[in-house]
This record gives structure tokens, sequence and C-alpha cells, in this order.
């Protein structure tokens, strides 16, 4: 496919306002101009009577000024009365020109366009559009493009135009496939693109604007498709790359774990053990998210893919999002697993920005060396300076919390040489047998020189307690594997979730009172201050002492991300081991945080945080057998009423526990655009279809992609492109 840019011009000459804009909107070649579809239309192309017409109607109509004045009162204004032969109305306007006055002079005839509004002194249209009456009607109706404001609608018509008669619009989807989909009738791509940029006025206007019409199910049937097809290319470029093949030794770390472990698993969590020891057994980097609800128990399924990962000769790294959650994996993971690490001559290793020198060049050296078969820590186990011996597992908790550029960089990390080095000591010491399984790459015929060895990946986890809402699994993270644990440990019991309005705060108190008697133990979370760390840390610190003074005798300890490090430690370890009877803090304690003690969780300003975010703070109590409760504590802003979307997420607290369920309501709340947040930024959304709406679609879409992949890939890779054109590569990420 040759694709012109639609807006081409010499190097030298600067773009102008309107193609600068342009660019912005990521219309650069015909076939983004011809895949720029309106909002909405206008109906230019009828005349219609005032007695015909009803309230709230956008109509055109034609008539005789009888009438002209200028008034003073409420403001300065101008009123024109026009009669179309049924019905009179008057065209009001608050901004004008002498040149508007002359063209509406009285006995002059005219043509308005605008919204008409009945009311007491009768029919009238604010601001309307005015030329002169007479002259053609348009045969189409009027597109009407989403914009910016450097770009008229005029131009933007005008250069749509010019890119659909310009751009290549030959089919990518055979025939058949198309009948697959079930729309009556069936549209070519060229005449659903034609229609919908100018269509015949006698289509059902709300047919169009509900986007239901065959034209629209046709576009978004090939979005959806687009969409599908470049993750399941993302896949395929994986299945080029070779990773080590890791089987646990009998006898090896794994049974070791299993039988030194307190509890037994649940049925889910050796499920996912089972399908993520499947992946980890493939010369194929394994791509794998493992979704569970906060406490399902994510960690120790995690540790045992590390042990399969050791057993095998090879290193593992586990990252986490915040420092506190990377100490306490680090904690867990040494207690269960440096007493069978170190009659091997192995141990588990610390990183983290905030490290010594020294301590860091030490560790730096155990994973060099390959001493350090598990290394746990923030994202500095990322950089640069890390050079494992033999990367063969790499695990992310709470991946959500990553942003894209992070992701992009641990797969480059991955990706890179010091991963691959290990590979041929590998080899030579038998550590594996991941070389000579591992499939070859088809090889293509490009004369001589050598041939370039397969790229080399490890194997990757993400783990998330997020769930991912099952329409975005199938869109966005179609070319993840998705393991699930949908089932908590025994003995929990449900945590009570009450909405209390801020003015019972006392009462609050009082039941802190009573939990700490009982010996049990309290978080109270402070609102995040968006605008202000400052303010943030000054409401943490008030509360600290108003509960210090309301408690006497009970340990109260505050923690906030201003501390230093060493600071928070102490506070978290005090808190774990239960010297602590309330942690007050900022939402540093987010994520992770494992304290089976605790059984009440109050948090401050519910209302300003978002639905996943209450969802995970809640999930810190309810660990142990103890009757746990949630406390929102709400504030209506002053004067007023909750938001819309705060009561809603409030509400989805009270009423569910499930995260699922959760996840979906935020879904619906945010839309997928923010439920997606960083992965998304740089990377389309989809622009027509909408994945609640367009489900048939989408199971379509689904079973086209791998098909038409397989017998037309020359059509699929046209398809991608022309869909998305050059933004194939952060899908991916
Ligand atoms: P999350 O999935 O939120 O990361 P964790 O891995 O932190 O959950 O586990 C929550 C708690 O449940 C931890 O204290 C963990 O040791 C415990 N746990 C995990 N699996 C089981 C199990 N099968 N039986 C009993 N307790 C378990
Ligand atoms: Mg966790």
């Amino acid at each position: 496919m040759s694709v012109s840019p639609a807006v081409s011009e010499p190097a030298a000459k600067p773009l102008s306002a309107p193609q600068k804009a342009l660019r912005k909107l990521g219309l650069a070649r015909d076939i983004d101009l011809a895949l720029h579809l309106p909002l909405r239309y206008e109906d230019e192309t009828r005349i219609v009577k005032l007695r015909d017409a009803r309230d709230g109607d956008t109509v055109q109509i034609e008539g005789e000024v009888t009438h002209q004045e200028i008034t003073y009162r409420p403001r300065r204004q101008l009123l024109v009365s026009v009669h179309d032969g049924s019905d009179s109305c008057v065209l009001r306007f608050f901004n004008f020109y002498p040149s508007q006055q002359k063209q509406m002079a009285v006995g002059s005839r005219i043509r308005a366009r605008g919204e008409l509004r009945g009311g007491f002194a009768g029919l009238t249209m604010m601001h309307p559009t005015v030329r002169a009456a007479g002259g053609g009607l348009p045969r189409a109706l009027t597109p009407v493009y989403p914009t910016v404001a450097q770009l008229p609608q005029p131009y933007l018509r005008k250069v749509v135009l010019a890119g659909l008669a310009q751009a290549d619009l030959g089919e990518t989807v055979p025939e058949q496939m198309l009948n697959d989909i079930g729309i009556q009738p069936l549209w070519s791509l060229r005449d659903a693109l034609l229609f919908l940029h100018q269509p015949t006025p006698d289509v059902a206007l709300a047919q169009l604007e509900d986007r239901s019409h065959p034209a629209w199910q046709r576009l978004k049937a090939e979005e959806l498709l687009a969409q599908q097809l470049s993750q399941l290319q993302a896949r395929g470029a994986r299945a080029h790359l070779r990773a080590p093949v890791l089987v646990p030794a009998r006898g090896g770390l794994v049974d070791q774990l299993l039988a030194a472990l307190p509890f037994a698993l649940t049925g889910a969590q050796r499920r996912v053990g089972e399908e993520i020891a499947g992946d980890l057994g493939r010369a194929q980097p394994m791509h794998r998210l493992l979704q569970g609800d906060v406490g399902s128990g994510k960690t120790v399924v995690a540790a045992l893919a590390a042990c399969t990962t050791i057993d095998a000769g090879w290193q593992c790294a586990l990252m986490a999002p915040t420092e506190i959650l990377a100490e306490q994996h680090f904690a867990k993971l040494v207690e269960w697993l440096e007493p069978l690490l170190a009659p091997r001559g192995q141990r588990v290793a610390w990183l983290t920005g905030s490290q010594k020198k020294k301590a860091r060049a030490e560790m730096l050296a155990a994973i060099e060396s390959g001493e350090a078969a598990l290394v746990v820590g923030t994202h500095a186990v990322i950089q640069a300076q890390v050079r494992f011996a033999r990367l063969g597992l790499a695990i992310i908790d709470e991946q959500h919390r990553f942003g894209v550029a992070q992701r992009l960089a641990l797969r480059q990390k991955m990706a890179d040489s010091d991963v691959g080095a290990g590979l041929p000591a590998m080899g030579a010491d038998g550590g594996g047998t991941a070389v000579s399984r591992a499939s070859p790459l088809p090889q293509e015929a490009t004369g001589a020189g050598p041939v370039p060895p397969p790229a080399i990946e490890p194997h990757l986890l993400m783990m998330s307690a997020t769930p991912i809402p099952r329409t975005l699994a199938m869109s966005y993270y179609a070319d993840l594997d998705v393991s699930t644990i949908d089932e908590l440990p025994p003995g929990r019991t449900p945590v009570v979730t009450k909405l209390v309005a801020a003015h019972r705060r006392a009462e609050v108190i009082e039941r802190i009172r009573a939990q700490i008697a009982q010996g049990r133990q309290v978080y109270w979370v402070c609102p995040l201050i968006e605008e202000s760390e400052a303010l943030d840390l000054r409401n943490a610190t008030e509360t600290h002492a108003e509960l210090g003074a309301a408690l006497p005798g009970a340990a109260i300890g505050l923690l906030h991300s201003r501390m230093p490090v060493a600071d928070k430690k102490a506070v978290m370890g005090a808190f774990t081991a239960g010297q602590m009877a309330v942690l007050v803090s900022t939402t540093v304690i987010e994520v992770g945080v494992d304290v089976p003690n605790a059984s009440l969780m109050v948090i401050e300003h519910a209302e300003r945080f978002g639905l996943s975010q209450l969802h995970q703070l809640r999930g810190r109590v309810g660990r142990g057998a103890a009757a746990s409760a949630c406390v929102l504590l709400y504030e209506a802003p002053e004067g007023g009423r909750l938001g819309e979307t705060a009561r809603a997420r409030l509400k989805a607290m009270a009423e569910t526990n499930d995260g699922f369920e959760i996840a979906r309501r935020d879904l619906e709340i945010r839309g997928p655009g923010e439920f997606l947040g960083a992965r998304q930024s740089g990377a389309a959304l989809l622009r027509f279809a909408d994945l609640a709406e367009d489900a048939r679609l989408l199971d379509w879409a689904r079973r086209a992609a791998p098909r038409l992949l397989a017998r037309h890939p020359g059509l699929a890779k046209k398809h991608v492109a022309r869909w998305l054109g050059g933004r194939v590569d952060y899908l991916g990420a």
C-alpha cells in the first residue's frame, strides 16, 4: 500500500496552524483522514416550516424579516422577527455586526439555522447561522468532525474529503469473514466510509448518531479487528523469542517450600501455579498476568515460580512499585527461602534506590556472580548498573502501578545482552537445556553474512490485585495470558464496610478504642491532597496528635511519604510486630502491606480516593480470622453535596467486597481510558467501538483475527498499518 502524506510540502516551509493541528490529531496520512469520522451531523438539506418544528429541534427555516430592533434589557441585543408563511420566530443575537443588521433588514428574505426554543414570548432562535434565502441545498447531511480550536470545520471537511478520495480503501478482510459478522446489509469499506462522511438525508439520524447503522457496524468491526491483530502480532513476535526452559527438580526447592509453608495452598493457588509452571517449561517467554483480589495469596505463587527458576539454575527478579511493599516481600521471601537457599550457597538480594553505596555494591556483585538467586526490590532492579548473571524470570507485583515507560524499560532490560550473556554459560554447565530446545527463528534470505542469533528474554510474570474486567481482558490485554486466583484462603471473615459522615468522627474514635482494648490494630489513612504534599503531611500529623490525645496510653505511629526510609521502616516494623496499636498514614500503605492482626481500617475523606484505591486499602484488613471493618469517613464540600462519581464510588464500596465487581464498576465510572491509565498514553483507545455495546463485534474480531493472520498475513499487516499506523509498538508494552 502506498500512502502519500495528506499534507505534503517542501521541508523548508513551516506548517500552517491548521496543518499543525492535523498532525496533533494524528491525521498524517490520507487513510487517517478517511478514518476520521464525524461525531454528528447537521441537516442542512431541508427547509422546515415553523409550524412543523418542535421545541428543541435544530432546524433550518426560510422567511421574510418583519421587524428588527436593538434592545438593552436585560443586555444589549439584536432581535429580528422572521415570518415563514406558517408562523414567526424571533432571532436573538448578543454579538452582532452592522453587516448582519444590514443582511437582516426588514423586508429581506433570509435562511436561518439554529435550535428552536418555544416559550412564553413565542418561538426564538439564539445565535442562528444566517445567510440570504434561496440558493441550492446540499444533498448530504453536513458532517461535524472531532476537532481542535485551530482547525475550523470547513477546512477539516475539505481535507477529509481529499484524503477520502486519495486513500487506498481496498478491502483487507475477505468477504467470507465479513459475512460472519452478520451485519445486514453488509457494506464495503469504501461505501461505508463514503456514506458516513456524507450520508444521504433519508437515513434515520438516530441510527447514525447512536452508531447502530450498518455502515458504523462495519467500521467498528474493522477497528476491533485491527486491535486484535496487533495483539496477536505482539504475541507472534514473542513466539520467535527464546527463553530458558525452567523445570523444577524433583525434591528441589518447590517441594521443599511447599513442605515448609505453615498452610496448604488453596485450589486456586495450585491451579494458577500449574499454569505458570507450564509456561516456564516452554522455550518461549511467558507473558502472563496473575490476577487475584487483595489477600488472595499471590506472593506464595510468585515464590513458587521463583523456586522453579532457581531450581533450574537461573535467577529471578521480583519488582514492587513502592519501597515498603518491596520490603515486605523481601522479609517474607527471606523467611521462606533463605533457609532453603543457604545450604546451596545462595541468597536473596535486596535492591532499592535509597540503599547505602556499600550495601548496594555488595548486592550488585552478588547478582552479577549469580550468588543472589532471587533479587527483590523497587525499580532499582531494572537500572543500568544491575547485571544479572542469568535472569530467567522477572516478576512485577502490582503491575498496574508501573507506567508504560517502566514496563518498556524492563522489557529492554530483559532483552539486552546482560541476559543473553548468561546463556552460553548455562548451556555449558548444564544448568538447563534451553538452547538446544529453543525453536529457531525463521531465517531470512538476506544473502551472505552471519545470521544474528535469536533474541533471548526471561519469562515475565505480572501480578495485580486490580482485576481486569472481562471486556478489557479480551481487547486491550488480549496479548496477555491471564491466570486468576478466584478464592481466598480459608478462615477469612468478610470486611464490613460502613459509610460515616465526618461529623461522627468521635464515634469512630470510640470504635478504635474498643478494638485496641481487644488487642487489635487499626489503620487510619489520611486523604491525599493532590495540590500539596505539605498539606497532606499536616493533615496526617494533626490526626496523629488528635488520636494520641483521645487515646492516652495507646502506641500510635505516623507514616508518611516524606519520612526518611529508615524511619518508615522502623514504624512499619513496630506495627507489623504488634507493638503499635494505631498506624496513621498517608497513602504509602496502599499496596501489599500484610498485618493479619489489623482489624479496622479508617479512611478519612474517602470521597477523594479512587475506587480501586479504596478497595486496595480495605484489603489491608480482614487478613486474619477476626471480624474486620472498614470505615469510610466522607465529607461533602462546603455547603454542597458529594459529587456524583464520589457517591457512586462510596456506594460500590459499601455494596460489594468482590474485586471483580469493583473493577467492573470502576470501569463504568471512569471509562476505559482512565482505567487503563498509563498503558494507553500514546496508544490508541478504541475510537468508534464501545466494548460494552459492541460485544458481538468484539467476539467476531477475536475469532477472525487469528484466521486472517494465518491465511492472509499480507492483508492482516495492511489492516493493522491502516488502522494503527505508527502506534503499533506501544500497544504491546
Ligand atoms: P496478595 O494476593 O494480596 O498479595 P498475599 O500474598 O500478601 O496476598 O497473602 C495474604 C496473606 O495470606 C498472607 O499473610 C499469606 O501468607 C496468606 N496466605 C497465602 N496463601 C494462603 C493459604 N493458602 N492459606 C492460608 N493463608 C495464606
Ligand atoms: Mg500482594
